[in-house]
């Protein structure tokens, strides 16, 4: 069995949003309760997130973002709202990331499981956007970097493009960024001609994906097309932005993405490369599947 942790706080309940906003509470109150009742439970190492400092923060976003977002409470854009508690939530949320890449340096665990939100994916260095404070996975990229490990593959299946997470490495050439997300659709970005820029040509590889596409389209991608891009790059770290808004039940999207999808999507990534592998939760709207989804997941990190 591969040394998992599961990485957890209650601070995460206490960023609200606004009544009716999808990005809510329950979402991690049904995954825990999930897992909890769940036989892996015992079998996860189960750690505590820290907070990310200003210096963590600063590697991918601006002095002017982390100021704004300490002063806020309100709209940091139309749909992302920052409550009294959210900025606490997001420093966690990031340093869940964080304390995953520590314990996977020092050998403790293997693979993690961030279970956060704030989400990430859509922070840009500058902004809050699309209920996202603070970019996670990339923190942690460039604090892995700073640990020792070299060359970072995020690899983001949320429905929704990873906007602010590629435009951060889109000249880098030792972090590849690789979407699956449904196009066209929010943020609007992820074409498949957005490969990189200078040095980081050739680094990041969208997939846009048709409305009701389904399993047969996703294992084409991340069976046969991303084991070539993992080998090729040859990178010593894995982090990945997991959504389960990609679910067939979920409301924000027209993918048809099940269950078996879901399996054989986190199988072929743990896979494709025996390094360690660091998973932070993004979007999923749909208590039922993404509860379930998750599960699934943390299934496959102790397994393959
Ligand atoms: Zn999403």
């Amino acid at each position: 069995m591969r040394k998992t942790a599961l990485i957890y706080d209650d601070i995460f309940l206490k960023h609200k949003t606004q009544h009716g906003h999808p990005e809510r509470p329950e979402r991690l109150v049904s995954i825990m309760n999930t897992l909890r009742d769940s036989d892996i439970w015992d079998s996860l190492i189960h750690l505590s997130p820290r907070k990310a400092t200003d210096e963590e923060l600063l590697a991918v976003h601006t002095p002017g973002h982390i100021e704004h977002m300490k002063n806020l409470v309100g709209y940091a854009d139309p749909d992302t709202y920052v409550s009294e508690d959210s900025l606490e939530a997001a420093l966690y949320a990031a340093g869940a990331v964080l304390v995953a890449i520590d314990r996977c340096r020092s050998g403790e665990i293997e693979r993690a499981f961030c279970a956060v939100r704030p989400p990430g994916h859509h922070a840009e260095a500058d902004r809050a956007m699309g209920f996202c404070m603070f970019n996670n996975v990339a923190v942690g990229a460039r604090y892995a970097q700073k640990l020792g490990y070299k060359r970072i593959f995020i690899i983001d299946f949320d429905v929704h493009h990873g906007n602010g997470t590629q435009h951060m490495f889109y000249d880098d050439p030792d972090v590849f960024y690789f979407s699956t997300h449904q196009w066209p659709h929010y943020p609007g970005t992820g074409r498949l001609e957005e490969t990189g820029t200078d040095k980081g040509a050739g680094t990041t590889a969208n997939f846009p994906m048709d409305s009701g596409a389904g399993l047969k389209e996703y294992a084409v991608i991340y069976n046969d097309i991303l084991p070539k891009k993992v080998a090729s790059f040859d990178p010593d770290m894995i982090i990945v932005s997991a959504g389960y808004d990609l679910h067939v039940q979920d409301p924000l999207s027209g993918i048809r993405i099940t269950d078996e999808g879901i399996n054989t999507i986190v199988s072929a990534i743990v896979r494709s490369k025996d390094i360690p592998a660091v998973f932070a939760l993004e979007g999923g709207y749909d208590l039922d599947a993404l509860s379930a989804s998750v599960l699934t997941t943390i299934k496959n990190l102790l397994s393959e």
